[in-house]
């Protein structure tokens, strides 16, 4: 089986702006995978090159085996994301842009229902379902994020700083869905500024800067080393 993730040489260029920078990371199946750096690193620009949002400047990008630019269709299937922007139709209640989402990736209305209200469920907002995006608090809109991304129940979930700006209670809520679904198999990407998410969550953890990889290690080895590269991260 291939790696969830694999990148190899990597380079994105806007203009003048290298924010990949020669990337090689891999994340292998079934993992929790911390991907740290701080403002403008080029986290956000390696998620969209993987979901196809950006177009790579050259190298390698795949997941699952897939060539996320050739096999588009198969890598994309395979991904949940919850991005950092709010993307979501404000039109509908939210039980139904769940239904429609999982409707997108070929079920019938009758197991897009289900699906909609079990990831609902999961993140806690089952008593909303009716309710519109707008009309949710920012924690609630962090959960259904969440709940989006999971109901085409992916191999591969990608998490875009999932719970920046919350508190404390509902970052700890969040934790435990994430790590429930990793431990039902879900491989896991997480961008995120808090090392201590790193800590809790992450069987492994890369740390990039200007678009290049300056480190992977586990958590444990991150805070034995105590270096510049947490420190990196926490100045973020
Ligand atoms: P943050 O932690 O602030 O979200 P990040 O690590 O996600 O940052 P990116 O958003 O990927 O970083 O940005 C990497 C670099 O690419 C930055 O220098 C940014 O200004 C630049 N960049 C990102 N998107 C674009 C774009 N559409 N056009 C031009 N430059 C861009």
């Amino acid at each position: 089986m291939p790696p969830a993730i694999r990148t190899d040489d990597l380079v994105k260029e806007y203009g003048d702006v290298r924010a990949l920078d020669g990337l090689s990371i891999t994340v292998p199946e079934g993992s929790f995978f911390g991907l740290l750096g701080p403002n403008g690193a080029g986290k956000t620009t390696f998620i969209n090159t993987l979901v196809g949002l950006v177009r790579k400047t050259s190298g390698t990008a795949e997941v699952f085996g897939y060539d996320v630019e050739d096999d588009y269709r198969e890598a994309r299937d395979a991904i949940g994301l919850a991005p950092q922007e709010y993307n979501v139709d404000r039109f509908f209640p939210i039980r139904e842009v769940l239904m429609h989402k999982a409707g997108y990736h070929g079920v019938s209305d009758e197991e897009a229902a289900e699906r909609a209200a079990e990831a609902l469920e999961t993140v806690g907002l089952d008593g909303k379902a009716e309710t519109r995006f707008d009309w949710l608090s920012g924690g609630m809109k962090r959960r259904f994020m969440l709940a989006r991304a999971m109901v085409t129940d992916p191999d591969l979930l990608i998490l875009d700083e999932p719970t920046a700006g919350v508190d404390v209670e509902l970052r700890h809520d969040l934790w435990e869905v994430i790590r429930g679904l990793n431990d039902d198999g879900t491989t896991i990407l997480l961008t995120t500024h808090y090392i201590e998410e790193a800590e809790r969550l992450c069987d492994e953890v890369a740390i990039i800067d200007s678009g290049r990889k300056v480190t992977v290690a586990t958590p444990d080895q991150l805070t034995e080393r105590g270096t510049d590269e947490v420190t990196l991260t926490l100045d973020a």
